[in-house]
């Protein structure tokens, strides 16, 4: 494929992300007056309040406001869906996230259905993909946004490519089937029931896994010089992350390979800021 990197590239999004950041920091600056970014949790879950935690830190190195609302890991669905709409109606926030995981029998599809999606930053409203789907401007998750980001960073070229994502999830695969659509590329969306996953992804020029299953992907998923994303984060044994992706397996046979950690997620957080920023009517 023309526009891509030579066999076996490390795509890291730590340099993309500094990057991003200090677009923002920039913004801020010549703005004069700070965005504010809410995040809503409810959840004990520890993994989960570390990302909380490293968002606020990233807000305050660019001169963003973040507030954590922690509501509990008890809180009531009522009291969610309360604290959502206040914050979208609160002319002091711009951008409103809902963390998961949610207390038992709280949905955060219908939940994130509260958040304004003039301030949906991290894309979770329906009311957000449909307007993707539609071609229609609206935040994209942060996540999805991410993997084009690294994408275009690279020079990878989407047009008329072969796409293929694994994961079909509202937060990842899905958003990202349409905006790898919308930049011209042919898209196929693997998920559990795809029969020979293998014989699928082996198809894809550019291939980007959004699973949650430790090294799912192994060389035989991959076509010599493909493009991979690596969207999983798995938690190992020893208190770190993986991705989806036999990392040592496959570098040597991709064009370029995102590491876990240090791809998408550096760039995930850095694009919620850059939504907030935009969000606050930053250009
Ligand atoms: P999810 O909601 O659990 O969705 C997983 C998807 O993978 C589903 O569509 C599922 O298919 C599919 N799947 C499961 N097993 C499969 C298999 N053996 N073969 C093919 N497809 C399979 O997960 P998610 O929220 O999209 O997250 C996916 C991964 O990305 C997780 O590791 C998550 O931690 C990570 N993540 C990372 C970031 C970041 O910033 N780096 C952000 C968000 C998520 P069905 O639909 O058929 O069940």
């Amino acid at each position: 494929m023309t526009g891509t990197p030579a066999n076996g590239v490390e795509l890291r999004g730590r340099e993309l992300a500094a990057a991003l950041r200090e677009e923002v920091a920039g913004l801020v600056r010549a703005a004069g007056t700070a965005p504010r970014l809410a995040v809503v949790v409810a959840t004990a879950d520890e993994a989960s309040l570390w990302y909380v935690r490293s968002i606020a830190k990233a807000a305050a190195g660019v001169g963003v406001a973040c507030d954590i609302v922690d509501l509990g890991a008890a809180a009531p669905v009522e009291g969610i869906r309360a604290t959502l709409e206040r914050l979208s109606a609160d002319p002091s926030v711009h951008g409103v996230m809902l963390q998961t995981p949610l207390p038992e029998g709280a949905s955060a599809q219908e939940l994130a259905g509260a958040i304004d999606p003039a301030k949906d930053v991290d894309g979770a409203n329906p009311l957000s993909l449909g307007r993707l789907a539609a071609g229609l401007p609206a935040f994209a998750p942060a996540t999805a946004a991410a993997v084009m980001a690294l994408l275009d960073r690279h020079g990878v070229e989407l047009r008329g490519a072969r796409a293929v994502v694994v994961g079909r999830s509202t937060v990842v695969g899905k958003p990202l089937a349409h905006l790898l659509l919308d930049r011209h590329a042919t898209v196929t969306v693997c998920h559990s029931r795809t029969r020979d996953l293998a014989a699928v992804t082996s198809t894809a020029e550019v291939l980007v896994a959004a699973v949650g299953r430790a090294g799912l992907i192994g060389a035989e998923h991959v076509a010599p010089g493909a493009v991979v994303i690596d969207v999983g984060t798995n938690p190992t044994a020893d208190g770190g992350l993986t991705g989806d992706v036999d990392f040592a397996a496959v570098i040597g046979r991709a064009g370029a390979l995102t590491p876990v950690p240090g791809g998408v997620g550096p760039v995930t957080t850095a694009l919620l800021l850059r939504h907030t920023a935009t969000a606050a009517g930053l250009p």
